[in-house]
């Protein structure tokens, strides 16, 4: 396989953008190859500039459930940019889609739509402090909500719960309201709430994607419930990852457990930067212009994106039962590469949710950040390259979450595990 085109595409774009990316992860750092510069996709697959193609197992970090270039998906934004493609003004598509996220999830009364996961998790958390009048929030190591600077927050020194920044340029004043827990810990939780009576939220992502794929205990998001409520605290669950894509109906409707608010990014937009936050009404009154609480966006609710987004949505919305199609797909991946890694004596620990999945190069099961960070991720770097090498676009991290799209067939998925059959027997 050459990658020429590749290497050479990278050294310009370093010259020009810091590191070469846009974005991170897709920079390959944890795994240490070239990122592949991609000139196209279709359906299941991806092509690069050298034209290798590969099957697509990242479908751009989530969004694409229906793979890529699905064409009613297409052919809605090709008719809204016929339109204009962007007016600063109120268009009916925008009630159309918030109408199909509040039937969707039984916890959003109303919802406001915004350009990333970001803006939505920064925009969420600045309403729970407005509305409960209080100023910390608790997080867990190991969730990921975006760059904004109160939640790039890690673990601070010894047994402090208070957060230190992750990144230079965010002050220590900014984080110090930032409380850390440990996920599926509740002991952690209720130290947190022992440390501070001024918490406004517990935001968590129920079934986590960003330390690899590590679902919650119901047991635990239970006693979350419990313990926001007897402390006046709001629970935020941020769905930007799973949502549309472990359940339609939200993480609530597999746990049990209702969160006061939501956020929403990637498969809402189809592929177009959409985010959304939303919640009870209460609440979602507390936000401007109905409220006190201010937030604003020039190219919030693009016309565009919620043609992409409504496409997205309404195509779940008519195939209700799509996600267990995908989920017993995605089941299957996960299991034939553990009997292939069980065959060359690799440990590898695996789990799915709907269309995601996960796996950990480690021999015991991962339930937070500090189990994940005991995985080989040395041996991950190589299951990666050889996986490209056959022809399989993986996420290049092991902390990251795995997706299936539609487009992705039974035959792909018995070859992806043949080829991992081949790999395991090379790097083990
Ligand atoms: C991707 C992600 C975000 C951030 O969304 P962006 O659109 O990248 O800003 C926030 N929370 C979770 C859980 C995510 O997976």
């Amino acid at each position: 396989m050459s990658i020429e085109k590749s290497v050479k595409a990278f050294q310009e774009a370093q010259k020009l953008i810091p590191g070469g990316v846009n974005s991170p992860v897709r920079a390959f750092a944890s795994v240490g190859g070239i990122p592949r510069f991609i000139s196209s996709g279709e359906g299941a697959y991806i092509v690069d500039i050298d034209g290798n193609r590969y099957v697509d197992y990242v479908q751009s970090w989530g969004p694409l459930i229906f793979g890529h270039r699905n064409e009613e998906i297409e052919n809605a934004v090709i008719e809204a940019v016929k339109h204009g493609l962007s007016f600063g003004a109120p268009t009916e598509a925008e009630t159309e889609l918030a109408s199909m996220v509040t039937n969707f999830f039984d916890s959003i009364d109303k919802v406001r739509f915004v350009s990333s996961g970001t803006e939505a998790v920064m925009s969420a958390i600045r309403l729970a402090r407005g509305f409960t009048g209080r100023d910390d929030i608790v997080k867990f190591t190991g969730c990921y909500h975006g760059h904004s600077d109160s939640l790039l927050v890690q673990a601070g020194s010894g047994a402090a719960t208070f957060g230190n920044p992750s990144s230079p340029g965010v002050p220590a004043d900014f984080t110090k309201h930032t409380l850390l827990a440990t996920y599926n810990d509740i002991e952690s939780v209720k130290k947190c709430f022992a440390d501070s009576k001024d918490i406004a939220c517990v935001i968590i992502e129920p079934i986590a994607g960003n330390m690899g794929l590590v679902p919650a205990t119901k047991e635990f998001l239970a006693e979350l419930r419990r313990i926001c409520d007897d402390n006046g605290a709001l629970l935020i669950f941020d769905e930007v990852m799973s949502g549309f894509r472990a359940s339609i109906f939200g993480a609530e409707s597999i746990t049990g457990v209702k969160p006061d608010m939501v956020t929403l990014g990637k498969v809402i937009g189809g592929g177009m930067p959409v985010g959304a936050f939303g919640g009870r009404a209460e609440i979602m009154a507390k936000l401007s212009p109905e409220g006190p609480v201010y937030q604003a966006g020039t190219l919030s609710g693009n016309p565009v994106a919620m043609a992409a987004g409504l496409a997205a949505l309404k195509k779940l919305k008519a195939h209700a039962r799509v996600m267990d199609t995908l989920h017993v797909r995605a089941a299957r991946l996960v299991e034939g590469m553990k009997e292939m890694a069980q065959k060359h004596g690799i440990a590898l620990q695996v789990d799915s949710r709907g269309s995601m999945f996960g796996f950990f190069f480690n021999d015991k099961p991962v339930m937070n950040f500090a189990d994940a960070l005991t995985s080989d991720t040395a041996l991950f770097a190589k299951f990666h390259a050889g996986m490209l090498e056959e022809g399989y676009y993986f996420a290049c991290s092991q902390f990251e979450t795995g997706f299936i799209s539609t487009a992705t067939t039974d035959t792909m998925i018995e070859e992806t595990i043949a080829a991992c059959d081949r790999v395991f027997g090379r790097i083990k």
